[in-house]
């Protein structure tokens, strides 16, 4: 069944991948989905990505129970009021009414700083490097699958910390080192990192810090936050411990986390007309080997030629698949792997296997080449680094090319209606400016500089002294 063309219908784009490349489907729920095993082996290899950038920053996974008692919530007062609209709460269970009902995480801040309050005493007892890997639940009323679903599947990173030059550095690094990392190297996905403004910080941080991506439709992923706590959650769970100089002192705290929300990111960010296009890091196959053949006598051949590039490819650490599915024609098979997006596709007739060459196609161009079969697993290992890097600078080139500095407000307007994008205007810092554009135009302030310099310049709303660069787009 043909897409409909991003550029007539991105939406309908997004949702025709999603199911012809098998990814995910909408359940019975509101707005939770079935994950399918293609679109989960996607997550497993994002999750290997962050998960091991984690570990190698020096955190440990450990995992908490999905029930919070209620009263733990409403310790935090923002925090309470910031997820109250979206939270899913247990009344009864066990065929009774529960005599205090529970919560069902939206995220675990209030019940891991309860525990916290018991696992630190002293300064020696910090910091806490924690992560888990978990579900959460966000009640969603306008849900879209991968991007905002009602359960979705996530990290969540808290920590807590001595002093808060060394809870911002912790939230600093996560951004810099782990996110921004994989979500380059691994997922080819260029980000800009920044501060959020106090309207889009999550309830109860003191600082959210972000990586925002620019996907095909000029539109911005939140892809990943980290944010610095303060002492907000020590001081409503009671979380002290003895200080250096014996005095009792109150820890900081961070929390970070990134969800399947980024399985809808990479199929935005690199997607195309014909489906798919993985980045090789991500994968579940990098190589797909069709064979071609007519007759029973070319079939033996052929598959033979076939097994042995697999096998050459596979002695390099090449995922690779060999599609010999006989009831389907290579046409089919053609089509059905550019919708998943596998970055190289092999094919094999019986005049390659005369020739001894193989025909190999590149999924991100649609380029293909003639190679010589014993230097076929060279060339495809080759193939497969360039892949990675023209996904990656195809991105950033996309959103160089729709980051704009609009003169006033007028402009900006414009601009985020055609062609969208990222709009880098002066920012008197005030609130009610901020909803101004939202109101006109749906942009909602990205990124602030994450070390913001006095500038000189003025408000793109009301004209008044600016204090800082912000970045508005439109945003999923
Ligand atoms: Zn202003």
């Amino acid at each position: 069944m043909a897409l409909p063309k991003q550029s007539d219908d991105f939406p309908g784009w997004y949702q025709a991948v999603v199911k012809q490349a098998d990814l995910a489907e909408p359940s019975l729920a509101r707005g939770t989905m079935v994950i399918k095993p293609y679109g989960f082996a996607i997550w497993e290899a994002i999750q290997r990505a962050f998960d091991e950038r984690i570990k190698a920053t020096g955190h440990e996974n450990l995992y908490f129970p999905m029930f919070i008692p209620a009263r733990l919530l409403e310790k935090e007062a923002e925090h309470v009021e910031g997820f109250a609209p979206e939270v899913a709460v247990v009344t009864h269970a066990g065929g009774e009414k529960l005599e205090e009902p529970l919560v069902v995480r939206p995220t675990s801040e209030t019940i891991i700083w309860d525990a916290y309050s018991r696992w630190v005493q002293s300064y020696r007892d910090l910091p806490l490097l924690y992560n888990q890997w978990c579900n959460v639940v966000r009640w969603e009323m306008r849900p879209r699958v991968f991007l905002r679903t009602t359960e979705f599947l996530w990290q969540e990173g808290h920590t807590a910390h001595e002093t808060a030059e060394e809870a911002i550095a912790e939230s600093l690094r996560i951004l810099r080192e782990v996110y921004a990392d994989a979500a380059e190297k691994v997922l080819a996905i260029p980000v800009r990192l920044g501060r959020k403004s106090a309207a889009e910080r999550f309830p109860g941080a003191v600082e959210t810090y972000a990586m925002e991506a620019l996907m095909r439709d000029r539109k911005a992923l939140q892809a990943g936050t980290s944010h610095y706590l303060g002492q907000n959650f020590a001081k409503a769970y009671g979380v002290q411990f003895q200080g250096r100089d014996g005095t009792l002192q109150h820890a900081y705290a961070t929390s970070w986390g990134v969800s399947t929300r980024l399985v809808g990111g990479v199929i935005m960010a690199h997607g195309d007309d014909r489906g798919l296009r993985l980045p090789p890091a991500l994968a579940p196959s990098q190589v797909v080997v069709v064979p071609i053949y007519r007759t029973p006598e070319e079939r033996g051949g052929v598959l033979e030629a076939c097994a042995s590039l697999a096998a050459a490819l596979r002695e390099r650490g090449v995922r690779v698949k060999v599609d010999d599915r006989d009831e389907h024609r290579p046409g089919y098979k053609f089509n059905e792997w550019e919708m998943k997006g596998v970055p190289v596709r092999a094919e094999v007739g019986p005049r390659d296997v005369a020739a001894g060459v193989v025909q190999i196609a590149r999924r991100d161009t649609g380029t293909k080449e003639s190679c010589p079969a014993t230097g076929a697993g060279e060339r495809v290992s080759e193939l497969l680094g360039s892949i990675q890097e023209s996904l990656l600078r195809e991105a950033a080139e996309f959103r160089d090319a729709h980051t704009f500095r609009p003169k006033d407000s007028k402009e900006m307007a414009g601009l985020l209606g055609d062609p969208g994008g990222f709009m880098i205007a002066g920012w008197c810092g005030s609130p009610a400016c901020e909803a101004t554009v939202k109101g006109d135009t749906k942009a909602t302030i990205r990124y602030l500089p994450l070390d913001p310099e006095p500038i000189d310049g003025t408000c793109i709303v009301c004209g008044a002294q600016a204090m800082e660069e912000a970045a508005w787009a439109q945003a999923y």
